[in-house]
């Protein structure tokens, strides 16, 4: 009997907020092969990381855990690859599975991909010309545009496949991952254009936790010149003029590496079509985590915040669902791996702590689908300066406890910082820009948050934090 499982083709690019998205309202660019998914399947308006950065939120994807039972907290704990992922299990029961392209959790040894029959990953966070590449464990020299290439690799695997069994492609964008290097062909759109600014462009961190002040990702100050494409800044400009010229120059070279990724998943879309397997196919687009585009006057994620905190998510299959919806439903990346295997007809392992959302995609939201959300931030200090937090959110609130402590972590840095708390009610205040943790009108919902981010940690075993005490 013919094999009639979905075929999964897994795009995902890095650090592509859903606000440089036309299908989810950007003002500041179009996407028209992203929309053709999101227009012939749906939508998600709250897909949300565990935890906003690379390879921690990777580990999350291929595990089905949070990052305190898959041990990937931080950039600097690679991946234990005989963990149970679910390409493995896909492997197991039928499934032909690849993985091409950007993988970011370690390489060598136990660290390479498995459940894959083929592999072929960035080393690291690769280049965005002319690529090293790890085919199967060997070092591979590429000419060309990274994010061309990896469509080439993931068309050539397709078009190498056996069609009688259903597949697993698990391709991965470099883009448009910080340099943000265009490829020529998109290097002067946008040349005469000025890209409108975000409201909070020229935030100043009052009514805030200091962690906002704290953090050094201001696209005002500390962009460098390797991100300004070693452009001088033109002078005689005040303060104010600096920030929006070097955000000009930020969000061209981000939106002009989106645009190659846009013509490359359509490439991805056409061929589905001509082998006429768009039908039985499902295709996802997605990113690791979110980022911030001048938002707070802010590059980069981490925070909780909701441009770092929000995955872009769109989702295709003819056959199972519906063209044209959109949720506001909550779904989170360790929600992934459980959802393709009730796809492809295998049983979710018993400790994985995501949920199954194919019942949503088929129309039905179940009784006890979650209302709430757990996050946390291990990577205390590193980089940019962000403090070490946990939180959770509702449809409604988001609370957020800075406890500031590297714990010892690898790939932290620096000193453990005062704990401290910020409440936002999403409702009144959706930029974030005024924290109502000590507002004595939020006292009660304070409280109901408190003990439901309790019961979250509880429910996926995660240990609250204890202040040293020394
Ligand atoms: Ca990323």
């Amino acid at each position: 009997m013919a094999d009639t499982r979905p075929n999964i083709l897994f795009i995902m690019s890095d650090d592509h907020a859903s606000h440089a998205m036309s299908c989810y309202g950007s003002r500041i660019n179009a996407t028209p092969n992203l929309d053709r998914i999101a227009q012939e399947g749906m939508l998600f308006n709250h897909c949300f990381c565990t935890n906003s950065i690379c390879s921690p939120s990777r580990a999350t994807i291929l595990t089905g855990t949070y990052n305190h039972v898959n041990r990937v907290t931080t950039l600097a704990t690679p991946l234990d690859s005989r963990q149970l992922t679910f390409p493995q299990l896909l492997q197991r029961n039928g499934y032909q599975t690849a993985m091409i392209g950007k993988w970011h959790l370690g390489h060598g040894g136990a660290n390479d991909p498995t459940g894959f029959d083929y592999w072929n990953v960035l080393p690291g966070q690769g280049a965005y010309h002319d690529p090293v590449m790890i085919d199967m464990g060997e070092r591979k020299n590429y000419e060309g545009y990274t994010t061309d290439i990896i469509t080439d690799l993931s068309l050539e695997w397709m078009r190498n496949r056996d069609p009688e069994k259903p597949f697993l492609l698990m391709c991965h964008h470099k883009a448009p991952h910080r340099p943000w290097d265009p490829d020529e062909k998109h290097a002067d759109m946008y040349a005469d254009e000025e890209i409108p600014e975000p409201d909070n462009l020229f935030d100043d961190y009052s009514n805030r936790a200091a962690a906002a002040k704290n953090a050094e990702m201001r696209v005002g100050r500390d962009l460098n010149a390797r991100d300004l494409k070693n452009e001088p800044v033109p002078e005689g400009l005040s303060e104010e003029e600096e920030t929006s010229w070097k955000y000009q120059k930020y969000i061209k070279d981000y939106l002009r590496c989106v645009a190659s990724i846009d013509d490359n998943v359509g490439r991805l879309l056409d061929y589905l079509e001509e082998e006429d397997i768009a039908e039985e196919t499902i295709v996802v687009y997605t990113s690791d985590q979110g980022f911030f585009l001048g938002d707070h006057g802010w590059y980069d994620k981490r925070f909780m915040y909701e441009e770092s905190l929000r995955m872009p998510f769109i989702i295709r299959y003819p056959a199972g669902i519906e063209p044209g919806v959109v949720t506001d439903e909550m779904i989170l990346n360790v929600d992934f791996a459980p959802t393709f295997l009730d796809y492809a007809e295998v049983d979710i392992p018993i400790p994985w702590q995501g949920s199954s959302f194919r019942p949503i995609l088929e129309g039905v939201v179940p009784e006890d689908w979650q209302i709430s959300m757990y996050y946390r931030y291990w990577m205390h200090g590193a980089h940019h300066n962000v403090a070490a937090h946990y939180g959770l959110r509702t449809h409604r609130y988001k609370l957020i406890y800075y406890y500031g402590d590297p714990l010892d972590n690898p790939g932290t840095r620096g000193e453990a910082t005062p704990p401290e708390w910020e409440l936002f009610d999403l409702h009144e205040d959706p930029r974030e820009m005024n924290n109502v943790y000590h507002h004595p009108d939020y006292a009660l919902i304070v409280t109901q948050l408190k003990q439901e981010l309790s019961r979250q940690q509880a429910r996926v075993r995660d240990v609250p934090y204890q202040e040293r005490q020394d």
